[in-house]
Order: C-alpha cells, then sequence, then structure tokens
C-alpha cells in the first residue's frame, strides 16, 4: 500500500513528474495527486513525508530534503557543465532524480528493484547514442552509466551493445539520404483488453473501406512529392497499425498495389506488413502480400494458451496462429516477426515461460519480447497484475537467453509508462535479419514519414538528437477531412 509525501518544489521549473517516478520506487505517492484523485470520496490524505527540493543556481547543485516525522534527510547533487556554462535540462532532470532516490533510500532503508536505474524515457537507447557520439567508448559507457543513472551493469551493456549494432546497420550520417515510410491502418477486427492504441473496429462494408484505400492513395502520392521534392530515397516500408489485414481481401490487395505501385521502388530494403492477428488472416491477403514484395512480417501469438487468448479479447485460437505461421512459412517472405506479452491476466510465470519456449521452437528470425503495459485507454487499466515484478524481470531474462539460444540476438528496445515492473520491450533477431524501420523508428536519428491517421512524422535535426514531428489525427474523419492541410504541414516540415 502506497503512503504519501508532500512537495515543496523551490526550483523554479517543473518536476513533479520525475519526482513522482523516483519516488513510486519506494511506494510513496504524491499526496496532492492522490487528493485529487479521491476527491469528493475519503476526504484528506495525510502526507507521512515531506520534500523539498530547490536549485542552487550559481553552484549548480540540487538540494533535496525529505523530513518523515522528526527526522529528516539531506542529500545534494551536483550538475555537470554543458561547455563549462549551463546545465541542460536533463541533466537538472537526472539530478533531481539522484537526490530524490538517495533522500527516500536513506529514510526507508530500503533498495528497491530499479532495472533501468533513474531512466524513464521511452528511448533509452538515444541516450546511448548520445554518450557514443560525444566520445564515450563502447567500454566505457556500462560502467559510466551505472555511475550516472543507477543503471545496473548488464542493463548497460544491452543498450551499449545495441547501439553499437544500430550503427552499424544504420551509419549516422549528417545529410540524410533516404527515409523510412510507415502506412497506418488504425483497425482491427476487436479490441484487446490491454490495448491503448486508438484503434477502431474495421468498418464491415466494402464501400467505407475504399473509401479508406482511397484516403491512403491520397496521401501517398503527396510523400511521393515530397520525396521527389527533398531527393530522399525510400529505405523501408512498414504497413503497421490496428492490424492492417483486418481489412477485406479486396480492400487490402488494394492497399499493397497502390504501396507497390507508387512506393516500392528498387532501393527499398525492407517492406514489412503487420499481418499481428491470426483472425483476420487469408491465403489471399498473403497472396497479395506476396505480390508486393513484401519482405518481412509479423504474426503475433501473444500467448500460446487458448484461455488467456479468450479472456484479452482475441478471436482466435493457438491453433490459428500456427496456421497463419505455417502459411507464411511456405510463402516466399523471408522475415518472420512474432510478439509475445510478459504478464498478460491470469498468466503465472509457468505459463509464459511455456509460450516463450514454443515461441522459439518454431525459430521465427525475430522475436519481439514484451512485458504488459495498461494505459488508461485500455480496458484493463487499473486491475490488478497477477505476475510479481521480481517474476517478470526474471521472464525478460528467460527470454533473452531463450533467444539467444536460437541464435537472436537483441537490436532495439523500448520502454512505455506503466509497464510492469519497469522493464522493456526487447527486438531479438537473427543476424542480418533486423528490422531497419524498428531501428529508424526508435532511435528516432533517420527520418520516418507517417502516413495514414495516428501515423507519425519525424525529421531529426543535424545534432542527431532532436527532432521536428507531426502527427495525423487519430480519427479517420477527421483526417480524411483534413488530409490536404495535413499534407501541406508534413511538407512545412521538411523546409
Ligand atoms: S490487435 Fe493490436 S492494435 Fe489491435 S486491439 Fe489488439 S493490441 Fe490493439
Amino acid at each position: 500500500m502506497s503512503m504519501y509525501f508532500s512537495l515543496q518544489n523551490l526550483c523554479g521549473f517543473e518536476i513533479t513528474r520525475p519526482v513522482c517516478d523516483m519516488a513510486a520506487f519506494f511506494d510513496y505517492e504524491l499526496a496532492e495527486s492522490a487528493q485529487a484523485a479521491a476527491a469528493g470520496e475519503s476526504g484528506t490524505i495525510a502526507a507521512a513525508a515531506a520534500l523539498s527540493v530547490r536549485y542552487d543556481e550559481r553552484q549548480h547543485i540540487i538540494e533535496v530534503c525529505l523530513v518523515c516525522g522528526e527526522h529528516s534527510f539531506s542529500t545534494v547533487e551536483m550538475c555537470k557543465l554543458e561547455q563549462g556554462s549551463e546545465p541542460t535540462g536533463g541533466e537538472i532532470t537526472r539530478c533531481v532524480k539522484l537526490a530524490v532516490v538517495h533522500a527516500f533510500a536513506q529514510a526507508t532503508g530500503a533498495r528497491p528493484a530499479m532495472p533501468w536505474g533513474v531512466l524513464t524515457g521511452v528511448r533509452p537507447g538515444k541516450l546511448a547514442h548520445k554518450l557514443l557520439d560525444s566520445g564515450k567508448s563502447a567500454t566505457e559507457l556500462p560502467q559510466y552509466l551505472e555511475q550516472a543513472y543507477l543503471l545496473p551493469q548488464q542493463q548497460g551493456e544491452l543498450l551499449t551493445n545495441i547501439a553499437v549494432k544500430q550503427k552499424n546497420i544504420l551509419p549516422d550520417s549528417s545529410r540524410f539520404t533516404d527515409a523510412g515510410i510507415y502506412i497506418g491502418v488504425p483497425y482491427c477486427p476487436s479490441r484487446c483488453s490491454y490495448c491503448s492504441f486508438p484503434a477502431g473496429i474495421v468498418p464491415q462494408d466494402e464501400e467505407s473501406q475504399q473509401n479508406f484505400v482511397n484516403l491512403i492513395e491520397q496521401d501517398v502520392l503527396n510523400v511521393v512529392q515530397l520525396l521527389g521534392m527533398h531527393s530522399l530515397a525510400i529505405r523501408s516500408l512498414y504497413i503497421g497499425g490496428g492490424t492492417p489485414t483486418s481489412l477485406g481481401d479486396k480492400a487490402f490487395a488494394r492497399l499493397l498495389e497502390v504501396v507497390r505501385k507508387h512506393l516500392h521502388f528498387p532501393e527499398v530494403a525492407e517492406f514489412t506488413v503487420e499481418a499481428g492477428r491470426p483472425d483476420c488472416f487469408s491465403s489471399n491477403k498473403l497472396a497479395a502480400m506476396e505480390a508486393a514484395g513484401v519482405d518481412r512480417i509479423s504474426v503475433n501469438p501473444q500467448t500460446f494458451h487458448d484461455k488467456t487468448l479468450q479472456v484479452i479479447g482475441r478471436r482466435h485460437s493457438v491453433d490459428d496462429f500456427y496456421r497463419a505461421y505455417e502459411e507464411v512459412r511456405q510463402s516466399s517472405i523471408p522475415v518472420i516477426n512474432m510478439d509475445l506479452i510478459i504478464g498478460l491476466p491470469g498468466e503465472d510465470a509457468a505459463d509464459i515461460d511455456y509460450s516463450l519456449h514454443k515461441a522459439v521452437e518454431l525459430v521465427p528470425e525475430n522475436l519481439t519480447i514484451h512485458t504488459l503495459t495498461l494505459k488508461r485507454s485500455a480496458a484493463l487499466f487499473g486491475s490488478k497484475i497477477q505476475l510479481p515484478a521480481q517474476q517478470a524481470a526474471e521472464l525478460v531474462e528467460q527470454g533473452r537467453e531463450l533467444a539467444a539460444g536460437v541464435g537472436l540476438e537483441p537490436y532495439y528496445l523500448y520502454r512505455q509508462h506503466y509497464m510492469l515492473g519497469h522493464l522493456a520491450n526487447i527486438g531479438y533477431a537473427k543476424p542480418g535479419t533486423e528490422s531497419i524501420y524498428n531501428i529508424q523508428m526508435m532511435e528516432e536519428r533517420h527520418p520516418v514519414i507517417g502516413v495514414g491517421p495516428s501515423s507519425s512524422t519525424k525529421l531529426p535535426l543535424a545534432d542527431g538528437h532532436h527532432l521536428r514531428r507531426m502527427n495525423m489525427p487519430k480519427n479517420v474523419a477527421v483526417y480524411g477531412q483534413g488530409l490536404a492541410e495535413f499534407c501541406r504541414k508534413r511538407e512545412e516540415l521538411f523546409r
């Protein structure tokens, strides 16, 4: 059960989120937010601790004082200065987090598991890239990450190895000559209870589906112009969602034909389609993908237990997954990705261990092992997750070992807020089959152009660490009505 603390921010800038993230490791929750959540129900919530955070601008020092009853605990962190002048906002936040962790550790005597240290961002890999760019060697990086971010040595090594691998696959460049293209289909056959993606149920009538493909074609034609204007080639194509294969055979085949006709140039190194849900997979769709030149496909079991598939609202069985997987295996598409989730409702460690074994038995070229994340928009949000965080961490490790046993190496990872055990989603691949698009998308060091509702266009700036970004609206009708204007905004991003 959580205890509560009050926060006095004497910094002059916003620190609530990083402070709360760190306090949560010690089971402390901000009294104000708890009070707001409980407004009208239980009344006032008493804070068991009072935390104050101050920034000394002259000395660039963060000072934290935590008062618990009669005892007070003070910690100080000195910020590193950028080019000898001022610390960056990120550096100040890092020091706030460290000081808060040390204060709570002193007060509680606890040493909670922090699998990613004080790193809370979605893309910890970007930090590894940045540090390698700044001159840190791959050998010294894990130790540096441990000292500066409390990152366990093993995770530091994982992050470093992934960043080095990515640099070899997609070398950094000061001038962009190519881009990844993402085409979003925001429809699914039914809603999975853990999902927070704004996907709708696919319209059943042919006309609505064809109208949707018409919109995508207009959007694609605008992208073709954009590529020409900026002499950008296409490195990777990715049709995702949602579930693109939730479209009927005809509309799906036409979507593939639109992409093949306008975008599938000889230089495209990878063409992926997410066919994640076996309940809407068909031989006709597979034939359309082969004809369009798709060379990577995702077929996702998520679990190898029928009882769980029912609970989470996926209308397929494990056998359906096997049938779809076998059909793709017999096709000309060389790379199959499979997604699994650790922590689905009702599953214990033995269930998950079974699924991990079943997945690697098939020896897919790519395997992505997720840890359950329940965001506010998920139907399961707020429900108790049965799997203890420590077991989840052990299963992530078990997944890594099993993947290694069939020659799969980690090549990208990302994290999410509300993730079980503060863990990470890790993508594994047989060397030479790593998804270029996943690297482009996650590390944000190469342009990605988004087509379709909910898609994002990301244009990295010259420093390689910042972005210009534009999101298409989530709602299909809003997207369709304003498409010309959204395309114009996307063009502006590139000027
Ligand atoms: S198939 Fe994927 S996008 Fe669709 S509802 Fe399930 S988890 Fe969400």
